[in-house]
């Protein structure tokens, strides 16, 4: 049996998760969460200011919370992504502005997205699928001249640029997960990256149950206390020592499934001349971190029989988003016009196992698979 994910196992988690169990600080902010800070920094090429926190949904909630979105406010975003994206801002009472993906890939569509441009827009959030990057440039420049603020999506994209530029550090903020079925995992983890140094102490408050607890243990303020509207999103340092160990492993892992994301896509390629199916297309601007491998069949029914197909040669395989809009819980709050990529991704995509353990033989017998459908 080949299946879709495996966790990967860093050299040094057991070391160092096993030293942070056995010391007196596990909480966050302590020791391992530095270490973490100084490597994630240098992973952003030192462009911005990360901050670790309890997942990638809640760094979303946390950007809502900065960026003070009030009731009425409106956020465009893809309709094919992951329910956090669109949670984290109708929370703070946000009307949704699901747009389109691209033809060519799952990504927004930026012609789409100005059209969907009012007067209320407040923040736009580009999803970066695969860590495959969205038009940046394109998101820079309506943002600059419409006064729009940038939230990355960037749960896919660690160790994946935007022409040379690391994901997450180019809109004002950036989220990043550490799931169990991202690059980089901890089992359950984030971070918000800060690209804008007048929101960091904004962040820092909110992480810290509203208060300026953060200042305090940098000696700052001499005690702390109510400042603001604020959670618990710091991540424990026991996770953090976890993160340590995949943080030092991030090249290994990044060169691993972009091998195996070329390999695919090599001998895949006859299919897609034949018609079969389509491959990822990566914009050149796009310089991607193997995060998925997927392949768009011509239909709904081509996909689940490929599916089927695959379970009866023992590999696992997965679809992924069902379009946002079309979910039971936004579906009859939806008013905008139909989202046709969006719904033909929810419908014909296919993601293959891909993850730095899948062996030779096994990525082979994979593609033969395939070959043979
Ligand atoms: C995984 C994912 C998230 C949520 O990440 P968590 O760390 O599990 O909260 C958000 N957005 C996208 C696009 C994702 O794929």
């Amino acid at each position: 049996m080949i299946p879709f994910n495996k966790i990967y196992h860093s050299k040094n988690e057991l070391e160092y998760v096993t030293k942070s169990i056995l010391s007196q600080r596990q909480s966050g902010d302590s020791q391992f969460t530095g270490i973490c800070n100084t490597l994630l920094k240098k992973i952003l090429h030192n462009r911005a200011f990360p901050l670790l926190t309890t997942s990638c949904t809640h760094s979303l909630e946390m950007s809502a919370l900065i960026l003070k979105i009030k009731p009425g406010d409106e956020v465009i975003m893809p309709s094919y992504t992951f329910v956090s994206t669109a949670n984290a801002f109708i929370m703070r009472g946000a009307r949704i502005i699901f747009c389109d993906s691209q033809k060519e890939n799952p990504n927004m569509d930026i012609d789409h997205v100005r059209s969907l441009i009012t007067n209320k827009t407040k923040i736009i959030v580009p999803v970066h699928y695969a860590g495959i990057s969205c038009d940046m440039g394109q998101l820079i420049s309506i943002s600059k001249a419409l006064d729009i603020r940038i939230v990355e999506d960037n749960a896919h994209g660690i160790g994946a640029y935007y022409k040379d530029i690391p994901l997450g550090t180019i809109g004002d903020l950036g989220c990043l997960s550490f799931h169990d079925t991202k690059n980089i995992s901890c089992g359950e983890g984030g971070a918000l990256i800060i690209n804008n140094e007048s929101l960091i102490n904004h962040a820092e408050i909110i992480r810290e149950k509203g208060t300026d607890r953060s200042s305090f243990l940098r000696g700052e303020v001499d005690k702390y206390g109510w400042k603001k509207l604020g959670s618990s999103y710091l991540l424990s340092d026991i996770l953090a020592a976890k993160l340590v160990s995949q943080f030092e492993d991030l090249d290994y892992i990044t060169e691993k499934r972009k091998t195996l994301w070329d390999y695919y896509h090599n001998n895949l390629l006859p299919l897609e001349k034949k018609g079969t199916i389509k491959l990822p297309d990566v914009p050149k601007y796009a310089n991607h971190c193997g995060h998925i491998f997927y392949v768009i069949c011509e239909d709904i029914k081509v996909r689940d029989s490929l599916i089927n197909h695959f379970r009866l040669a023992g590999i696992q395989t997965a679809f992924h988003y069902q379009s946002l809009h079309k979910s039971d819980y936004f579906a009859d709050k939806y008013q905008g016009e139909d989202l046709i990529n969006s719904d033909r991704y929810s419908d014909c995509l296919l993601r293959l196992p891909l993850y730095p353990d899948l062996q030779n033989d096994e990525i082979d017998s994979v593609i033969e698979a395939l070959l043979l459908y």
